[in-house]
């Protein structure tokens, strides 16, 4: 039963872990770990000195979970092996554990809780956003880092520990990136590399344990899955098999491109034109078209500050963004409301109404001029999961940032 990490209860008599595996219960890591089982000379620690720590997204593709009951639990089971599930039980989780659970913590476990509770799709699609493929991967920072920290703590309980990540041969970038992290309590260790294992060695070892591969564990929308042409490949055929996962990624997608055209969840471009180029995948886009359908909407009013890069002014540096909502209802009706304001502002000269190559009305009051800083203000409807949202300073920012932008049509 999910408990809150700030009720762990943690047997003061027993030994804290030395060992703390971070288990992605991918290829890399559970090569790993079956080595470690298999072979105890490629360890210098006991298994009652080990845990695996793995924290759900709670966007985790289903055949990992059945990889896993199948071939991973029942042996750690067997070996007695401590495996503690977290997970974020709210947006914001804090360092002393607050908002997050323990989802299952044992030494027999018998299920995988890729559940989750709070889940990275909830975050990505009230932000109104879709993960990033660039930058310093945030999503995993937020959805597994924020959890894992203080549950580590909780558990090694102010003890040294040995931080075991599964790095595979080719990452030392990522490896000495990760041992920055490293204080006086905690020592970042990456067997793979240390074995000298790349991904190829990785597979060929767990097919030689459990006489098959273990696939990519990944959120089903995770845009570096759709950067990459073989994982593509591999994630559009499991979304032939699972319309409804395919279509909640496109949900996704699809509120994060209404408020930002420019959006998409493979790195910029859009995963629905893949789904529709790809030719055997309508029961993806059947099954989104069904959601969408009976999804209450909502009509977004969406204001833009685009500001200048410092180096150099007439590039764009960064932005800021205003979310309010405007009204709710049906599709049927939101949209209603959105071509009566489209016909009524262009007949008065007010506005301009576009539908884009997305196929996605939106009616601008202000269109973003070619000059840093400018702004933009449109309204759209789409599926009501986003949040409003605004920081409390935007409204001065957008007085002081006005004059840049144009109307969308002169008065
Ligand atoms: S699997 Fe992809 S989308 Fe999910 S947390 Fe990791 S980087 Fe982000």
């Amino acid at each position: 039963m999910a408990m809150p990490c700030t009720e762990m209860p943690v047997d003061p008599t027993a030994p804290p872990p030395k060992v703390i595996f971070s288990f992605g219960m991918g290829a890399d890591s559970t090569s790993i770990l079956l080595r470690w089982l298999e072979d105890p000379t490629s360890r210098d620690f006991e298994l009652d000195e080990l845990a695996l720590i793995t924290a759900h997204t709670g966007s985790e593709w289903d055949s990992t979970r059945t990889a896993m009951e199948t071939h991973v639990l029942p042996r750690l089971a067997a070996a007695n092996v401590r495996f503690l599930q977290v997970a974020r039980s709210q947006r914001h989780a804090t360092i002393d554990g607050g908002g997050i659970v323990v989802l299952d913590d044992s030494r027999h476990p018998t299920s995988l809780y890729i559940e989750g509770a709070y889940t990275l799709w909830d975050e990505l699609t009230e932000a109104g956003t879709v993960a990033q493929a660039s930058g310093a991967r945030l999503c995993s920072v937020h959805s597994k880092g924020a959890a894992l920290d203080p549950v580590i703590a909780r558990i090694t309980r102010g003890q040294p520990y040995r931080h075991v990540i599964g790095f595979e041969a080719n990452e030392l970038g990522r490896a000495a990136k990760d041992a920055l992290h490293n204080t006086d309590l905690r020592t970042g260790e990456y067997p793979l590399i240390e074995w000298g294992w790349d991904r190829a060695t990785a597979n060929a070892y767990t097919e030689s344990i459990i006489g098959t591969t273990i696939g990519r564990s990944a959120c089903t929308f995770c845009p570096f899955t759709f950067a990459n042409r073989s994982s593509r490949a591999a994630a559009l055929e499991r979304f032939r098999v699972e319309p409804h996962v395919g279509a909640s990624a496109l949900l996704m997608e699809r509120i994060a491109i209404a408020l930002n055209p420019a959006q998409g969840i493979v790195a910029g471009k859009r995963l629905t034109d893949l789904v529709r180029e790809h030719g055997q995948l309508d029961t993806v886009l059947d099954a989104l078209d069904a959601d969408l359908r009976q999804r209450e909407h909502a009509l977004y009013e969406v204001r833009r500050i685009l500001r200048p890069r410092k180096t150099d002014p007439t590039k764009l540096g960064n932005a800021a963004r205003s979310v309010r909502i405007r009204g709710r209802g049906s599709r049927g009706a939101m949209e209603g409301l959105l071509r009566r304001l489209a016909d009524d502002g262009v007949r008065k000269g007010l506005i301009e109404a576009e539908t884009g190559d997305d196929g996605i009305l939106r009616v601008y009051q202000h269109r973003r001029g070619p000059v840093f800083p400018t702004v933009e203000r449109f309204f759209v409807v789409a599926p009501a999961l986003a949040h409003e949202k605004e920081h409390e300073r935007f409204d001065q920012w957008w007085a002081d940032a006005r004059p840049g932008g144009r109307r969308a049509v002169a008065a």
